[in-house]
């Protein structure tokens, strides 16, 4: 189904029409074929469609319009923070002296720079209190495998060398398995109780001296606060394996509770999601690790040090895992989310937790009337229902979501946490006004009296979206990325 109202630039190509202008060459006109290999040459002149600029900006304006965004409408997608991206933090970014630094000047030429850098570390260690932090790594996932190559060379160090195994319970985030694999360890799941939180008679059973760590999402990803944190790091720094928190959702707890007074050894925080940075469009991303004392000197080199008010980089650290991406890390989202702690201070990032669980629990509280509630407690900043009562009906939860999107909403995630049947996952945000949450329950609402009365048009949603159902088997298997003449 293609409901096309504009047509296709290819369809607007008018032979010699051009959309740019370019000065007359005026360098020496090189033979290609002396500077590639023949394979690389292209034969045939590219089937480039031959537009004036207008069409171009309208083609380019007319799909942008067509994309969902924080900025364009509700997006409760959870264990995603899909919350409001102030604009001043772009305003910030786009300074001259930010946005045109080059990360081969000299360190003298680019302290301003450095010193937000190392700020914002100042800013991460007191909100996670942890000992030191490195802003290199380029999203959550790549925090997650940072900090487990540190924990890796920390055992190693200690002659630890049967430390293989990494503890992940059932309802961690996706990454941390996948995190912990590509570090080289073997993962050891252990499961949820009926509260939805960790067994610990389980994690007793698979602990044991060949234990790495555990890895904790917490909130875990069905938005419950693990309240057994402490039995937890007693359980693991009993056996001699470290404690690591996956902290990408920070937005549950921030200001509130602190995952180095809990006892963690290591957290990475996303500041494309909790800090503001935008996301969504595949980065770029920022997964900043913390880390406790006895776990600094494996920390990615260069570490950025200030002596004497002079910052540096300090690449002579022997025991360091090494670099884990080129230059520093991505400085733009550093910017972001450095003005973000700044414009929000302890008191405002205080509220952003506070109203981000009041949303999520507002939310569930109200939705429990229409659909099932797996786990009946307060939830953090998100919460998950079961879309169980509904599938009897015939009505899948990916219908519930494709029907959502005739109302002009996101949906949310979907059949994730694999461990509830049925899964919706819901993360509001704080950002969000009480009408923008009380519009988007009342369509959850219609739906499931929809699933009732009219299934059909749940099953065959969505109807006011250009494009409709899509075989999503043969897209992913088979997708079709570039324009083909019908
Ligand atoms: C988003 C998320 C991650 C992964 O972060 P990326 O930046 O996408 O790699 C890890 N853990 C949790 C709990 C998350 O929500």
């Amino acid at each position: 189904m293609h409901k096309e109202d504009q047509p296709l630039i290819f369809e607007l190509t008018k032979p010699g029409r051009i959309g740019y202008s370019l000065p007359e060459m005026d360098i020496p006109e090189v033979d290609m074929s002396e500077m590639l290999p023949e394979e690389y040459l292209r034969v045939e002149e590219a089937d480039l469609p031959e537009v004036s600029e207008l069409d171009i900006m309208r083609h380019y304006t007319a799909l942008s319009k067509r994309n969902h965004g924080v900025d364009s409408g509700f997006y409760p997608l959870g264990s995603c923070t899909m919350k409001y991206n102030p604009k001043i933090n772009e305003n910030v970014a786009r300074f001259n002296g930010f946005a045109h630094v080059h990360p081969l000047q000299d360190e003298s030429s680019v302290q301003g720079a450095m010193e937000l850098m190392y700020d914002l570390q100042e800013h991460l260690k007191e909100i996670t209190g942890m000992d030191e932090v490195t802003l290199q790594p380029a999203a959550g996932a790549h925090g997650e495998w940072t900090g487990l190559m540190m924990i890796r060379a920390y055992h190693e160090a200690n002659g630890d060398t049967n430390r293989t195994k990494v503890i992940v319970p059932d309802s961690a985030h996706g990454t941390n398995p996948a995190s912990a694999t590509v570090a080289g360890f073997e993962t050891v799941t252990v499961k949820s109780n009926e509260h939805g939180l960790v067994d610990l008679e389980d994690l007793k059973r698979v602990v044991g001296d060949d234990t790495a760590a555990l890895m904790l999402t917490n909130p875990n990803t069905l938005g419950l606060f693990e309240e057994n944190i402490l039995e937890m790091a007693e359980i693991i720094h009993g056996a001699g394996g470290k404690l690591y928190y996956d902290g990408a959702n920070l937005n549950a707890v921030l200001s509130k509770a602190r995952p180095g007074d809990m006892g963690f050894d290591v957290v990475h925080l996303n500041l494309h999601k909790t800090f503001t940075g935008p996301h969504g469009g595949g980065g770029p991303g920022s997964g900043p690790v913390g880390v406790k004392a006895d776990l600094i000197r494996y920390l990615p080199k260069p570490v950025l040090v200030k002596k004497d008010d002079v910052f540096t980089f300090d690449y002579d650290r022997p025991d360091s895992i090494g670099r884990v991406k080129p230059y520093y890390g991505n400085f733009g989202i550093n910017v972001r989310a450095y003005t973000y702690i700044r414009t929000m201070g302890p008191d405002g990032l205080k509220a952003v937790t506070e109203y981000a669980v009041l949303n999520a629990n507002y939310m569930m509280r109200r939705l429990s009337s229409a659909y099932d509630l797996p786990f009946d407690r307060h939830c953090k900043h998100e919460f998950v229902l079961s879309g169980k009562r509904q599938k009897k009906l015939g009505v899948r939860t990916l219908d519930i979501a494709k029907r959502l999107l005739d109302f002009g909403y996101h949906p949310p995630t979907i059949y994730f946490p694999l461990n509830v049947e049925e899964c919706i996952m819901i993360e509001p945000t704080e950002t969000e006004s009480k009408e923008t949450l009380d519009s988007f329950i009342d369509a959850m609402l219609q739906i499931a009296r929809e699933a009732e009365e009219n299934p059909e048009i749940v099953q065959e949603a969505p109807h006011t979206t250009v494009i409709g159902r899509l075989d999503e088997t043969l897209a992913a298997r088979k997708p079709v990325l570039k324009y083909v003449k019908q």
